[in-house]
């Protein structure tokens, strides 16, 4: 066995065979040596492992030169990749957390090329010619948005949570609902982040039911805090009371104890004017009495991943000035993304049209229907036994935690499985170039056109028709 091993290892072609394969060496001129030899050494790694391990137990065609060859060669195209790529969305799902949240707006993708590539009044104060705070960008337009006496912004709302909770109530206590102690994707959870902050969480009330009378309970010389927190990503329902935040911000003011909500998405608009479910909207908040609020830069308001915080001055300059804000801050580009994609919404209509995510969820079923034929039209004569199509109704989501029961209606293309299974189906539209990411519904491959951008149309048609012709074995996933 050991000596059979060893003959199948010598069957293998070396590195400077395959380096001098005129294959091979026509890449040379356009991808670095390195690159092609560590491409060489992991297709050489992976064979000798499947001798090793037993996979390869005769000198068959994978030991061949010519294959190994081939192999070399799609390993170079494959690591040449970046890593962070352009994929199409037909998931449906708007706001997908793992597929990069909200998609910028056209303008705001115009001002990364003058502010990225050329210097910026970033932390200049053009009218002094001192040094000037990044927050100005911002702050302004935020607050004639919503009102808020004061703004400020970090790297994410979990950031936003975070600096808020050590800057107000680091050592002191923070007077939370049972029902309201989230866990939002990607591990942010309100017991871990309170911990991390130094505050001490006083839990009151129940899963279900929290009256204002708790909250009065516990109020004392230590409370520092009373946190409301936008359960986001679900709902209870049936036998359930919150405080609304009006009465919870009076109770705040009777004991002189600021109240804050965390919201989450945060909107800026109200979705019910769209047929939606009302989510309560940042000015709802403030308008209540929340002496703070922070949420997401890229949930609902469709702009870049950021925190914001708004509210009462004098606690969002005490969080300015923390120490920990040094290391939250936010980036230049993320800053211009937000202050482009905010003023958007100086008009609702404008932001209603040129914000992607607002944009996409209150596309209408009938052009919904109208995208779905389109495609539908473009992939129609493909004659193949390995699918079929068809269009049905159904549903997308909004995502990113918002409106966790809002169902949107849309126009569904359908893989129907034949030959090839709906996993397989799905598996090789994600290493199509670009990736089609796509749902499964009842053993079907789902394109929801509500998420497939205007000019990824036809390159989504493409890879069904490629689907369709490709061989048994090629483009496996
Ligand atoms: C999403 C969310 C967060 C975290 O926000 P990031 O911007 O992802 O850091 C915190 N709290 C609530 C209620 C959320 O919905």
């Amino acid at each position: 066995m050991r000596s059979d091993k060893q003959s199948l290892f010598r069957k293998l072609p070396g590195v400077d065979q395959l380096l001098g394969d005129p294959a091979v060496e026509k890449l040379l001129p356009s991808h670095p040596k390195a690159l092609v030899l560590k491409a060489i050494n992991q297709i050489l790694d992976g064979l000798r492992e499947g001798i090793r391990e037993g996979d390869i137990v005769e000198p068959g065609p994978e030991l061949n030169p010519d294959s190994v060859v081939r192999k070399v060669v799609e390993r170079v195209a494959i690591i040449s990749l970046p890593s962070l790529r352009n994929v199409i969305n037909a998931t449906g799902v708007v706001v997908h957390t793992n597929l990069g949240r909200s998609i910028l707006s056209q303008r705001v993708l115009d001002k990364f090329r003058p502010i990225g590539g050329g210097y910026s009044n970033l932390e200049y104060d053009l009218q002094t010619g001192r040094r000037g705070s990044r927050y100005v960008h911002v702050e302004d337009i935020l607050r004639e948005l919503t009102s808020a006496e004061a703004a400020m912004v970090v790297n994410n709302n979990a950031a936003a949570v975070l600096i808020a909770l050590e800057t107000l109530a680091r050592d002191r206590e923070v007077v939370v609902s049972r029902g309201q102690l989230v866990e939002i994707g990607g591990s942010f959870r309100i017991p871990d982040v309170m911990r991390k902050s130094g505050a001490r969480m006083v839990e009151v009330g129940t899963t279900n039911k929290t009256h204002l009378k708790d909250y009065e309970e516990v109020i004392g010389p230590r409370t520092a805090l009373l946190l409301k927190v936008h359960t986001s990503n679900f709902q209870v329902v049936g036998f359930t009371e919150e405080v609304p935040l009006s009465e919870l911000s009076e109770l705040g003011r009777q004991h002189g104890v600021p109240v804050m909500e965390d919201l989450g998405s945060g909107s800026l608009v109200d979705f019910s004017m769209l047929g939606l479910m009302r989510e309560p909207t940042v000015q709802d908040a403030l308008g209540q009495g929340a002496d703070l609020v922070t949420f997401s830069g890229d949930k609902l308001l469709g702009g870049p991943q950021a925190g914001i915080i708004l509210g009462r001055r004098d606690l969002v300059e005490a969080i300015r000035k923390n120490q920990l804000n040094r290391a939250l801050r936010i980036d230049k580009l993320t800053l211009v993304a937000l202050e482009e994609t905010l003023r958007l919404y100086r008009d609702q209509r404008v932001a209603l049209k040129e914000i992607p995510t607002l944009e996409m969820i209150s596309k209408t079923y009938d052009s919904l229907a109208a995208k779905a034929e389109r495609l539908y039209r473009m992939v129609s004569n493909l004659v193949t036994d390995k699918f079929s199509i068809e269009l049905r109704d159904g549903f997308s989501r909004v995502g990113g935690g918002a409106l966790p029961l809002q169902e949107l209606k849309s126009r569904l293309l359908c893989l129907v499985p034949g030959t090839l299974s709906s996993h397989q189906l799905e598996a090789r539209l994600r290493a199509n170039t670009p990736p089609v990411i796509t749902r499964l519904e009842k053993d079907r491959v789902v394109f929801d056109v509500r998420t497939v951008q205007e000019g990824e149309l036809e390159m989504t048609a493409c890879a069904i028709r490629d689907l369709g012709c490709a061989g048994p074995l090629e483009g496996r996933g």
